[in-house]
């Protein structure tokens, strides 16, 4: 007799290495694997559906069924299925690509280098860096400014990069990285402090910052315009506009990490266009392709561009790249992907249905349990604590964010815990019934807790 088939979850806990998994939540309800997807929806193998509340990893902006996105792929796939970029050789769709990104650029950029991912993208950034100030006679200029609570990636100097305590795990960060405080007024800011005073107290604290590390030992600064695993900190109004004339005056270039903020996401294009963000280099993926690729890019400022290739001059090329970077495939699903997002309503609709998100989120701030409701666009936060006056968070053992999204998986909704906190990033195509679906099954949840 054949043994009975097992399950893929069983098969999965079996074989499966889990990643930035709670392992007592993992082991107490087991994983669930998903079979299919449709508009905002993902269904698991036993046919539960779920709304998306953070559209896969903030990719999937576009939702798990664009019926154009899979033509474009398939016809790229008969056509082309896959190119390097290599040894002057390139593919029209990456090239295409190149052109798009730049027209629509936040501020102007001159050119494009693709990678297969966020982390990729800056762990190249930081290589242009060095090369560009080594090039330059300054080879001193190796350290990278971060703040407290940013999240950059995965690979060892995006870890690096990532202001979060847990990349201790790994004996990071390394010895060039000089960490700022995080721009939360709300939790950062002292007693009596207002946003204003909060903004000077940042730059005071860069411009010092600078100062005792040695101007020239600084190679530039990573800042996400809005940062999102942090649990989406809004910096506070006048934020950039204060510490860019100072690294400015030092000469440190300032890198956008748009990764999640591009394409939308705050309801304009680039998050660096809604904080007053001019960055010099900017990176971006996920909703680059809407998730349907791995993709990943970085564009370089006229003058970046000019000084790095000025350095390269030395090696005769730069000595950097991947063999997918700039996949014909992923570049044809991009261009789909971004003229849907520009050309077919889609940022209007994460503007409308992002102000209605932000207002429910709102509402949910005068429960007693949440300390602050935030966001911007289509992403949000709420962050419970233990006392809403003295904003004392909720004690460990509460386990409070993973309780609340274990709560909505049984509601049919997938939302992201985060310590005290959870984390909102609902697709682009979010119609305004599942927003206010989503705000209520929340004030449920917290109402039930209470
Ligand atoms: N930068 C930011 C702001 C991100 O949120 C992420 C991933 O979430 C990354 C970089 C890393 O991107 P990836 O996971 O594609 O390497």
């Amino acid at each position: 007799m054949n043994a009975p088939a097992q399950s893929w979850e069983r098969r999965e806990i079996g074989s499966f290495f889990h990643t930035f998994t709670d392992l007592p939540s993992l082991r107490e309800a087991g994983p669930v694997v998903f079979a299919r997807g449709e508009g905002a929806y993902v269904q698991d193998t036993a046919g539960r559906r779920y709304f998306e509340a953070n559209s896969g990893l903030w990719n999937m902006t576009l939702g798990f069924s664009e019926a154009r996105l899979a033509e474009v792929a398939r016809r790229q796939y008969a056509a082309l299925p896959g190119y390097h970029t290599f040894f002057g050789r390139n593919s029209g769709p990456t090239v295409e690509l190149a052109e798009r990104m730049l027209a629509l650029a936040p501020v102007p950029m001159s050119r494009v280098f693709f990678t297969n991912s966020g982390s990729e993208a800056n762990e190249s950034v930081v290589k242009l860096l060095w090369l560009m100030w080594a090039g330059e006679g300054q080879p001193r200029r190796r350290k990278l400014i971060t703040r407290r609570n940013a999240y950059h990636g995965a690979t060892v100097m995006a870890s690096s990069l990532t202001g979060k305590d847990y990349v201790g795990a790994f004996g990071l960060p390394g010895p060039e990285i000089v960490t700022l405080g995080c721009p939360h007024a709300w939790r950062c800011a002292a007693p009596g402090e207002d946003e204003t005073a909060f903004v000077r107290r940042l730059a005071a604290e860069l411009e010092a910052t600078i100062r005792a590390e040695g101007p020239d030992t600084i190679a530039g600064m990573f800042a996400e315009p809005v940062m999102g695993a942090g649990g989406v900190i809004v910096p506070p109004a006048g934020y950039f506009a204060a510490i860019q004339p100072i690294l400015r005056g030092h000469g440190i270039p300032l890198v956008a990490d748009e990764v999640i903020c591009g394409f939308g996401r705050t309801g304009e294009l680039w998050g660096s266009l809604a904080v007053g963000l001019l960055p010099d280099i900017v990176v971006a993926s996920k909703s680059m392709s809407a998730g349907y690729f791995p993709m990943g890019a970085v564009m370089l400022s006229p003058e970046i561009d000019r000084r790095v290739t000025a350095a390269c001059e030395a090696w005769e090329e730069f000595p950097h790249g991947f063999t997918t970077g700039g996949h014909p495939v992923g570049c044809a699903i991009s261009l789909e992907a971004i003229r849907i997002i520009t050309e077919d309503g889609i940022l209007e609709n994460v503007r409308s249905v992002g102000a209605r998100f932000q207002e429910g989120l709102r509402t949910l701030a005068r429960h007693p349990l949440v300390g602050e409701a935030r966001g911007i666009g289509l992403m949000g936060a709420l962050e419970m604590v233990s006392d809403k006056e003295t904003r004392a968070p909720c004690p460990g053992e509460w386990r409070i964010g993973e309780r609340i999204a274990r709560m909505a998986g049984e509601r049919g909704m997938i939302i992201r815990p985060l310590g005290s906190s959870v984390v909102l990033a609902p697709p682009f195509i979010s119609s305004a019934q599942q927003i206010d679906d989503l705000v209520g099954v929340l004030g449920a949840i917290l109402d039930e807790i209470e």
